[in-house]
């Protein structure tokens, strides 16, 4: 194993989470592309917020309005660099991922798409990537085309070529797979898409925690992720969109923040991005995914990646030798994260008894049933490891694992 110089104790030191016990027995959590943990920086901000700063943003022209609105200004500028936008205004404040998506499905995706024409996705993508593009194209009367992938779970850039058509308007494909974590090439995806003239949207819910993020260089027209898979909290999500095409989007939410002046007969609407945030945003929530993004930023994002790659690479090479082991994917292209099944044993029953020995990891479909049509099962059993996590807890999985294997063979 490559020697990496990371004082992952120190970090492990930020989340008093991970002192918890579950059924008495230490906690080991994999279970990271599902949810991670808070270090005590963003839990500190949502308590300090709402004790000594909580007063509601671009409202007030009071100390309190006035503090919170800068704070959450600030979280705005905090994103924009840490994906490297060129302007805040390309930032939009949203729940989630599958909030960021649905939010541009409904505004670009129902402006631009007409009967007869055609969105691509990948089949690898979550649900939250598939079914906005499926109900849209019902809605519209327009073409839903399933990309199949490579056996590793990747976009075959040559089938997405031979796929696109006159007619397509839209693809929309996923940064990191949350099955296999393999990564896509998103500016080759992109360099096809803006050759024909076609919109790329790319979920990254599962890049951003694990790989630098640059969406100049990626050139992608929408990315997007969630706040709780970076170490932030639950409720507070990020969609980024070009300038140029935000600026085209019609909102799509009306009521306070978003609006400019109201007459009775017509209104008019903010400038981005506001335009696209109605009502009370999560303000605490993104000051808090600031604090979280700083976390990231003072390890480094490329250390992380390093050190989580290592353990994809440890376990996948001590799992291997197990018998009956099925692994998914190629995890010499996996960012954190490892999917596999052991012969003649259900995955359910391989997570539940990890789960009693104190190890959580998940075991199911993972929101990405084609995925799994891909893969030709029904479930894994998945791991996903986070910039806390150890070579000694994957030992520690690694000797229970053997024992349950022993088991489930009978
Ligand atoms: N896309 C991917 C690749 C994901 O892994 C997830 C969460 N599992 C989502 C989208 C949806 O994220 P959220 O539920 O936070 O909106």
């Amino acid at each position: 194993m490559k020697k990496i110089f990371y004082d992952y104790n120190k970090t492990r030191n930020e989340f008093p989470f991970l002192n918890e016990k579950i059924y008495g027995k230490e906690l080991i959590y994999f279970d990271n592309a599902a949810t991670t943990q808070k270090p005590l920086c963003v839990l500190n901000a949502i308590r300090d917020t709402y004790i000594k700063s909580n007063g509601n943003v671009h409202r007030g022209n009071h100390y309190l309005s006035n503090i919170a609105t800068q704070t959450f200004e600030n979280a705005r500028e905090t994103v924009k660099k840490f994906l490297n936008a060129r302007s805040e205004c390309e930032i939009v404040f949203t729940k989630g991922a599958t909030d960021s998506i649905n939010l541009v499905a409904s505004t670009y995706g129902r402006q631009f798409i007409c009967e007869g024409d055609d969105v691509i996705v990948g089949q690898g993508e979550h649900h939250s990537n598939f079914l906005p593009w499926q109900e849209l194209c019902k809605e519209k009367k327009a073409k839903f085309t399933v990309l199949p992938l490579n056996k590793d779970g990747t976009i075959s850039l040559k089938l997405l070529s031979q796929m696109i058509t006159e007619r397509t308007k839209i693809v929309a494909v996923s940064h990191i797979s949350n099955v296999v974590g393999c990564c896509n090439d998103i500016k080759a995806i992109a360099d096809i898409c803006h050759s024909r003239n076609i919109a790329l949207i790319v979920d990254g819910a599962q890049a951003v925690a694990h790989i630098g993020v640059d969406v100049q260089k990626l050139d992608c027209d929408f990315y997007c992720f969630s706040g709780h898979k970076v170490y932030g909290p639950t409720g507070i999500g990020v969609l980024y969109g070009k300038q140029e095409i935000l600026s085209i989007v019609q909102p799509f939410e009306f009521g306070g923040e978003m609006v400019d002046r109201v007459e009775f007969d017509t209104s008019t609407f903010a400038d981005l991005p506001f335009r696209l945030e109605a009502g009370t945003p999560n303000y605490v929530g993104a000051i808090a995914l600031a604090e979280a993004i700083q976390f990231v930023e003072r390890i480094g994002i490329d250390l992380i990646s390093e050190y989580e790659e290592s353990l994809v690479g440890y376990i996948c090479e001590n799992i291997s030798k197990t018998d009956g082991i099925i692994l998914y994917g190629d995890y010499n292209n996996s960012k954190g994260i490892i999917s596999f099944n052991l012969d003649n044993a259900d995955a359910f029953d391989i997570g539940k008894l990890l789960d009693i020995n104190g190890i959580e990891v998940r075991a199911g479909s993972h929101c990405a049933q084609p995925m799994m049509k891909h893969l030709n099962v029904e479930k894994t059993v998945r791991l996903s490891f986070g910039c806390y996590n150890t070579v000694s807890e994957i030992d520690l999985f690694l000797n229970k694992f053997e024992q349950i294997a022993h088991l489930l063979r009978g």
